[in-house]
C-alpha cells in the first residue's frame, strides 16, 4: 500500500474486496458486519443490486456534465425530492459532494445574506466544543475539538465555542430536563451578548453529535430554546446533519423530533449511501432571496457539484428509502439495539452511558462509573476495542475525547437500515466480546 493515507497510521488495514448486504469481506475471505455503516454512511449496506442498476442506467446515459453548461434531469430530480422531503421552511437546495463542501458552502451562504442584506460586520460564527464539522479550514475551525485544530492556527474564520448539551456529564445530578435545556441554550444567548448582539451570523450545531462525542442527543427543548434565541438576535441557525440526517435517527432529518426548522440543514454521508460521494445543503427562501435581489447567485461553486452519478446514487439511496419503508425499520431495530446494549451491557462496570436514537447508538466507556472518571488517554481504549472488534469480524467507530477533547471514550454504532433482530443481536454480543 503506498498511496499517503495507507502509509500513516494505518500500515496494517486488511485489504477490503467485496460487500454484500451488512457484510464487507477482506481479501482473506473473512466476513465482518459493517456496524458502523462505514462512518454512518452505508445506510442500504454494500452491493444493493437497485443502486447498482440505477448507477449503471445512469452512467450508460450521461456521468458528467459541468454546472457551469448543463443542468441533469437526475440532479433536478434529486434536487426536487430533498425540497418536498425537507423541514419546513427549506425550499431551496445546493448539490456538493461531500459533508466538509456542504459545512464550506453553508457558512459561505450565511455570511453572503447578511453581506447582501446590509449588515456586513456580522463576521462570528458559534459553534460548540465536542463537535465535528469537516476537515477543511472553514469545517475545521467551527468543529470544536481543540486537538484537530491547534497546529493549525491560526484558522481562518473567527469561531467560537459554547459546551455542548451532553446530559451524561453537564446536566446536573437534581436538574430537570427542562432546567437543563434552559442552562444549557443560554450559554448561546450570553455568548452572542458578549460577541455584541448584532455581530454574530450563525451558531452551528449538530442535532445529535456523531463522532466526537458518541450519538448524544439533545434534551428535550433544548432545541427549541436556541431556535428562540437565534430569532431574538437574528442569528442564522445551522444544523449539521451530515451524519445524523438522512434517516439513521429514525426520521429523515434529525431535528424532526426536536420540533424546530433551521436556517440551513447540512446533509450528505447517508444521502449516497456511499455509492458516491454526495452532499447537499438545504436553505430557506428568504436567504436564497437574498442572493436573488443581491449579486444574483451564490458565490460559491465546484467543478463536481451536482454531478449526475452523485445525483443518481442520491436518487436511487432516497427512493429504496421510501419505497421499502426503511425509516420504520430504523425506528423498530434502533429500538431493539437500545435494548440489546442495556441488557448486555448495562451494567458493565466500564459502561456510563447508553444513548442515541433510532440506528445511531452510542456506548460512553468509563474507568469508574459511579464518579465517571475517564480512562487514562494513554490506554488508547477506543483503539484496542476497534481492533479487538475487527478481530471478531465487526466494524464499529470507536472513537476518543469524549470530555474535553483528550479523554473519554466512546463506540458509535450506526449499521445499515436494512439489519434484521439477529443482526442487531449479532452485533451487541460481539462488541460486548470485544470491549
Ligand atoms: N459534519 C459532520 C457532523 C460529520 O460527521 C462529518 C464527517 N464525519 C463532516 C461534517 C465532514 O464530512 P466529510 O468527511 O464528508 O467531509
Amino acid at each position: 500500500m503506498t498511496h499517503l493515507l495507507h502509509r500513516s497510521i494505518h500500515a496494517s488495514l486488511p485489504v477490503a474486496v467485496r460487500g454484500e448486504g451488512i457484510h464487507l469481506f477482506d481479501a482473506t475471505g473473512k466476513a465482518y458486519i459493517d456496524a458502523s455503516g462505514g462512518a454512518a454512511v452505508s445506510c442500504l449496506g454494500h452491493a444493493h443490486p437497485d443502486v447498482l442498476a440505477a448507477l449503471h442506467a445512469q452512467l450508460d446515459r450521461i456521468a458528467y456534465a459541468h454546472t457551469g453548461f448543463f443542468t441533469t434531469e437526475v440532479a433536478e430530480e434529486l434536487a426536487d425530492r430533498l425540497v418536498d422531503d425537507a423541514p419546513e421552511g427549506l425550499d431551496h437546495v445546493y448539490l456538493v459532494s461531500g459533508g466538509s463542501e456542504a459545512v464550506e458552502a453553508a457558512l459561505k451562504m450565511a455570511r453572503q445574506y447578511f453581506v447582501e442584506k446590509g449588515e456586513p460586520q456580522r463576521r462570528h460564527i458559534i459553534a460548540r466544543r465536542q463537535s465535528y464539522h469537516g476537515n477543511t479550514l472553514g469545517a475545521l475551525a467551527t468543529g470544536g475539538n481543540e486537538w484537530r485544530r491547534a497546529q493549525f492556527k491560526p484558522l481562518l474564520i473567527e469561531t467560537h465555542h459554547i459546551d455542548p448539551c451532553y446530559a451524561y456529564r453537564l446536566q446536573m445530578p437534581d436538574e430537570s430536563d427542562e432546567a437543563y435545556a434552559a442552562r444549557a441554550a443560554g450559554e448561546l444567548e450570553a455568548k452572542i451578548l458578549k460577541l455584541g448582539a448584532d455581530q454574530v451570523i450563525a451558531f452551528v450545531a449538530e442535532t445529535v453529535v456523531g463522532a466526537t462525542a458518541g450519538a448524544v442527543p439533545p434534551v428535550a427543548d433544548y432545541l427549541k430554546r436556541i431556535r428562540a434565541i437565534c430569532d431574538k438576535y437574528g442569528v442564522l441557525l445551522i444544523l449539521d446533519e451530515v451524519m445524523c440526517g438522512m434517516g439513521r435517527t429514525g426520521t429523515l432529518h434529525a431535528c424532526e423530533q426536536d420540533g424546530v426548522s433551521p436556517d440551513i440543514v447540512t446533509i450528505a454521508k447517508g444521502l449516497g449511501g456511499g455509492y458516491q460521494p454526495v452532499g447537499a445543503v438545504l436553505l430557506s427562501k428568504r436567504i436564497f432571496d437574498a442572493f436573488a435581489l443581491g449579486s444574483g447567485f451564490f458565490q460559491h461553486g465546484h467543478t463536481y457539484m451536482g454531478h449526475p452519478m452523485a445525483a443518481a446514487a442520491g436518487l436511487a439511496v432516497q427512493t429504496i428509502l421510501k419505497r421499502d419503508g426503511l425509516l420504520g425499520n430504523v425506528r423498530a431495530m434502533g429500538n431493539h439495539l437500545e435494548t440489546c446494549l442495556v441488557e448486555r451491557l448495562g451494567n458493565h462496570r466500564h459502561v456510563g452511558d447508553i444513548r442515541g436514537r433510532g440506528l445511531f447508538r452510542g456506548v460512553e466507556l468509563v474507568k469508574d462509573r459511579a464518579t465517571k472518571k475517564p480512562f487514562d488517554a494513554g490506554l488508547k481504549l477506543n483503539a484496542r476495542i476497534k481492533k479487538e472488534a475487527m478481530t471478531r469480524g465487526l466494524m464499529v467507530y470507536p472513537m476518543g475525547g469524549t470530555i474535553d477533547g483528550q479523554n473519554g471514550d466512546h463506540v458509535l454504532l450506526a449499521p445499515p437500515f436494512i439489519v434484521g433482530k439477529s443482526d442487531v443481536e449479532a452485533i451487541v454480543e460481539r462488541l460486548a466480546d470485544a470491549i
